[in-house]
């Protein structure tokens, strides 16, 4: 069985390098006679815009790519999401915590803390806000929830481990290479990674196929996975599509887009010869 998909958000225009990760994954999908699945990441509502949305099935209809419909939405899935924090909540794994970014870079800059060490997320969280016993009653509303990484670490019944094209790996000291990550942003009721690791679950997602770039975020949805008794999928983490002074491509890049080449009257062929595929 081979279920994999392409997650983008409707927050800008496609360019090259998701067309390498929506690619690789069709191809992927096609050579193991699978399924290839689109998903709108369209959890951040006041970034998510519907224009970008119909631009995402142009663009990926024009590369040669198709897919089942309806998509999935992640702004539809909110009580799933929702069920799953209060259920790491009820385990005394989730504490509130009302730090701004800036607070977070101050206290992670004093003095006594030397260097502030950095994880997937930024600046690994110094824990202010974490408290000595974590709190009980009910889950509190519009506020950003962290995980207790440490607690959530010796919660397990053994290491780690996923694979990672077809090699094992076990990641390693996740309370001090990542910190308390947010699971529920007060902004958007989730946060990525546990939004993304319930939508792979309930898609029956079997493999990941993305960009190196979220390689170290792989480790903390493993984890969310086996906190929420979910099976853990194979990792494909492809190389990154760069620009000419070797940077990696972001959305502002317009001159990189999908839309771009179309207009130019550049073939979905040149595009494939144009990323390696
Ligand atoms: N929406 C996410 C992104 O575009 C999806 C990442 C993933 O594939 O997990 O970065």
């Amino acid at each position: 069985m081979f279920i994999t998909r392409f997650a983008p958000s409707p927050t800008g225009p496609l360019h090259l390098g998701h067309a390498f990760s929506a690619m690789l994954a069709h191809d992927m999908a096609r050579a193991a006679n699978g399924t290839f699945l689109l998903r709108i990441d369209d959890l951040d509502q006041s970034r998510s815009r519907t224009e970008w949305e119909t631009q995402i099935y142009d663009d990926l209809t024009w590369l040669g790519l198709s897919w089942p419909v309806p998509v999935l939405h992640q702004s539809t899935r909110l009580p799933r999401y929702q069920a799953a924090l209060k259920f790491l909540w009820d385990q005394g794994l989730l504490y509130p915590c009302s730090c701004s970014r800036s607070d977070i870079r101050a206290a992670a800059s004093a003095p006594q803390e030397g260097a502030p060490l950095h994880g997937p997320d930024g600046v690994i969280y110094p824990g202010t806000c974490r408290p000595a016993t974590l709190p009980k009653g009910p889950m509190p509303q519009d506020t950003a929830l962290r995980l207790d990484m440490a607690r959530a670490c010796k919660m397990l019944d053994k290491p780690l481990e996923y694979q990672e094209k077809g090699e094992s790996v076990r990641p390693q000291h996740l309370p001090a290479t990542v910190g308390d990550v947010v699971l529920a942003r007060r902004d958007m009721g989730a946060s990525y990674h546990l939004s993304v690791v319930l939508d792979d679950a309930d898609q029956g997602i079997t493999h990941v196929i993305r960009g190196q770039d979220l390689e170290d975020a792989t480790q903390i949805h493993v984890l969310l996975q086996r906190l929420l008794g979910l099976p853990t999928p194979e990792y494909h983490h492809h190389r990154l599509i760069r620009d000419g002074h070797g940077k990696r491509l972001a959305k502002r890049d317009d001159a990189r887009a999908i839309a771009t080449y179309r207009a130019d009257g550049v073939s979905p062929r040149d595009i494939r010869k144009l990323i390696g595929l």
